[in-house]
């Protein structure tokens, strides 16, 4: 047998989630009110040299920007295309025999197979188990530690201090913290300045969510000098264009905008989702995100998320989530796109059936 790819990456299968074409899709969390304004003007002012030369090797003008936003030191700024490029970066930079990850679960769904293209082991434990007790995440001296804050799927925030039990335990020899906030916008909260003053903590961002960015492929990190070097060496150069870092860093320090304005629109459609989600029993999970995981309302997450996809809206279809078995995630948006949401949701067949039954039983996936 040929020695490529590696063993190990014969069980890999490529991330494919169903991103077909649909009318409203409500399924990968972006902005939907657009993108940034600031952003979409530097790239509309593009020049040959723009696309004709290289980049800065290691996106120095977006780590400047990064710097001044967050009042850090630029040598604590690393960046990647997309945070995901940062989570690989650091998950290769920490390679090496028998190298762990530990995760509570569920959450991101990239940081497992993340882990295994990096020849990492990846370790679940239970999110309500971990939520009560962040040690559990420690156990058997992991490499790293993965948390989500404000987590995808859930949305749940965990508390500050919950962090900082996680970094405490251990002191310095601990693994390190890898702390995703790519969707601290909507959470209205940042660990950003524990990061530089931590050795222990990396936390991760990009300009795909709230900046509405996504197609521009760009992210960041903020850790102590010696811990976005090594990201920085494992990434290599060039590897964001000079159109990307120019545009998110205008994103970026234009904080009180485009980008403050849509998050908190969004702040109030989340809670007007939540609200009619509830008032059909769907058991809508507290988020502190740009979306809303709910109930399945069938029981089978994959069917909804068909009969959804069939009236031209695409929502994303989890399974195994502990307070309400399957699930759906709906992305936050503007309400004219949420009402065509609800209006197909009331449309699904299990929306009869709730109608047929309603002195009786309750269909599996919503609350008696
Ligand atoms: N972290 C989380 C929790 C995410 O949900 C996503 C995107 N879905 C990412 C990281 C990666 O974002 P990007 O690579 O677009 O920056």
């Amino acid at each position: 047998m040929s020695p490529f790819p590696r063993a190990d990456y014969r069980g890999l299968s490529l991330y494919a989630p169903d991103r077909r074409p649909v009318g409203v899709d409500l399924s990968d969390n972006t902005n939907l009110w657009g993108t940034h304004p600031a952003a979409l003007a530097r790239i509309q002012a593009a020049t040959s040299d723009d696309l004709a030369r290289y980049p800065d090797l290691y996106a120095d003008r977006l780590r400047a920007a990064v710097s001044q936003r967050f009042n850090v030191q630029a040598d604590c700024v690393t960046t990647g295309a997309g945070s995901d490029d940062v989570l690989d970066s650091a998950f290769r930079a920490a390679y090496g025999t028998g190298a762990t990850v530990r995760y509570a679960s569920p959450t991101f769904s990239m940081v497992e197979p993340l882990a295994r293209m990096n020849g990492i082991a990846a370790k679940a434990v239970l999110w309500s188990a971990a939520a009560l007790d962040p040690q559990l995440l420690l156990e058997e001296d992991p490499d790293l530690v993965y948390v989500c804050r404000p987590n995808n799927p859930t949305g749940e925030l965990l508390p500050v201090e919950w962090v900082e039990r996680l970094l405490r335990h251990r002191g310095d020899e601990g693994p390190l913290i890898i702390l995703d906030e790519a969707y601290a916008n909507f959470a209205e909260e940042t660990m950003i300045s524990w990061a530089v003053q931590n050795p222990r903590l990396l936390v991760a961002r990009t300009a795909s969510k709230a900046f509405g960015l996504a197609g521009l492929r760009c992210g960041f990190g903020v850790a102590q000098p010696e811990t976005t070097l090594a990201i920085e060496k494992s990434r290599g150069p060039y590897k964001v264009s000079r159109l990307a870092a120019d545009a998110a860093a205008a994103a970026l320090l234009d904080e009180d905008g485009w980008m403050a304005n849509t998050v908190a629109e969004c702040l109030v459609n989340r809670a007007r989702l939540s609200d009619e989600l509830s008032t059909r029993g769907l058991r809508p999970l507290e988020s502190r995100a740009n979306f809303v995981l709910f109930a399945a309302p069938s029981g089978s997450a994959s069917d909804d998320a068909l009969a959804l996809r069939e009236r031209g809206i695409a929502v994303r279809p989890f399974t195994g989530i502990e307070a309400i078995g399957e699930g759906l995630r709906v992305t936050v948006g503007p309400w004219p796109l949420m009402e065509h949401f609800l209006d197909a949701l009331d449309e699904t067949p299990w929306a009869d059936a709730d109608e047929e039954a309603n002195a009786s039983d309750s269909p599996p996936g919503r609350a008696s």
